[in-house]
C-alpha cells in the first residue's frame, strides 16, 4: 500500500468513528488533532527551528489555542516558548509601540490543515458503506458546510441533499420549540421529545461548530 492509500484509510476510519459521536465529524477530529498537534509540538518539537519562527511571528498561540498551556504537564516547554515571545516583545512594550501579529497561530494554521483534508476527501466520497455512517451521524455544521461549498467544486448530490434535509429538519423543530414555549402551551411542550426539548442546544452547535 502507497503512504497515499494508508493515509486515505487513516481518514476512513478517523472519520467512521467521529460519525458514532455526536456532534459534527469534522470538527470531532479536528479538535483531537489539534490537542495531539499543541501536544506534539510542546513535547517534541520545541527546539524545531520552523516551529519556533512561526510561534514567535503570531506571538504565540491565539487566545483559543493558548488557553490550555497553563495545564500543560511541561512547565518547561511552556516557559521555553514564552520566554522568547515575551524577550521578542520587550522592546515593543518599553516604547509602548505594538506591531500588529503578522503571521497565524501556529495551532489555527494546523487545524486548518486538517479541516481542508477532511472536507476535500467526504467530497470525494461515493462508496455506499462510507454515504451510509456519514449520513446517519450528525452531519458537519454549518461553519464546515459553508467550507466545504467554498472549497469544493464538485460536492456528490448525496451530501447537499443530506445537509439541506437536515438543516430544514432542524429548523423545523426549532420553529416547533419556540411555539411550544409560548405561555399556556406546557402540554404540547411537555408532548415534545427529549431531543426537541433541547433542540436549541444542537441548534447552536449546528450554527457555530465546536470551535
Ligand atoms: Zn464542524
Ligand atoms: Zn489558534
Amino acid at each position: 500500500m502507497s503512504s497515499s492509500e494508508v493515509e486515505r484509510h487513516v481518514n476512513w476510519f478517523a472519520l467512521e468513528k467521529a460519525c458514532g459521536r455526536a456532534g459534527c465529524p469534522v470538527c470531532s477530529i479536528v479538535e483531537e488533532r489539534t490537542t495531539r498537534y499543541i501536544d506534539n509540538m510542546l513535547f517534541e518539537h520545541v527546539s524545531d527551528r520552523g516551529f519556533r519562527a512561526q510561534y514567535r511571528l503570531a506571538q504565540g498561540f491565539c487566545t483559543r489555542h493558548g488557553k490550555n498551556l497553563e495545564s500543560f504537564r511541561d512547565g518547561l516547554a511552556v516557559a521555553i516558548l514564552g520566554e522568547d515571545i515575551l524577550q521578542s516583545l520587550m522592546a515593543e512594550i518599553q516604547s509602548r509601540k505594538f506591531k500588529k501579529t503578522k503571521a497565524l497561530c501556529p495551532a489555527c494554521s494546523a487545524e486548518q490543515t486538517v479541516e481542508r483534508e477532511f472536507l476535500g476527501y467526504i467530497a470525494e466520497r461515493t462508496e455506499h458503506e462510507f454515504i451510509e455512517f456519514f449520513s446517519r451521524s450528525s452531519l458537519l455544521c454549518v461553519p464546515h458546510y459553508r467550507a466545504l461549498c467554498v472549497t469544493t467544486k464538485k460536492i456528490p448530490r448525496w451530501l447537499i441533499e443530506s445537509h439541506e434535509a437536515r438543516y430544514a429538519s432542524l429548523l423545523q423543530r426549532v420553529r416547533s420549540f419556540i411555539e411550544c414555549s409560548a405561555w399556556g402551551r406546557q402540554t404540547d411542550f411537555d408532548a415534545l421529545s427529549d431531543e426537541d426539548k433541547i433542540v436549541w442546544k444542537e441548534l447552536a452547535r449546528t450554527l457555530r461548530g465546536s470551535r
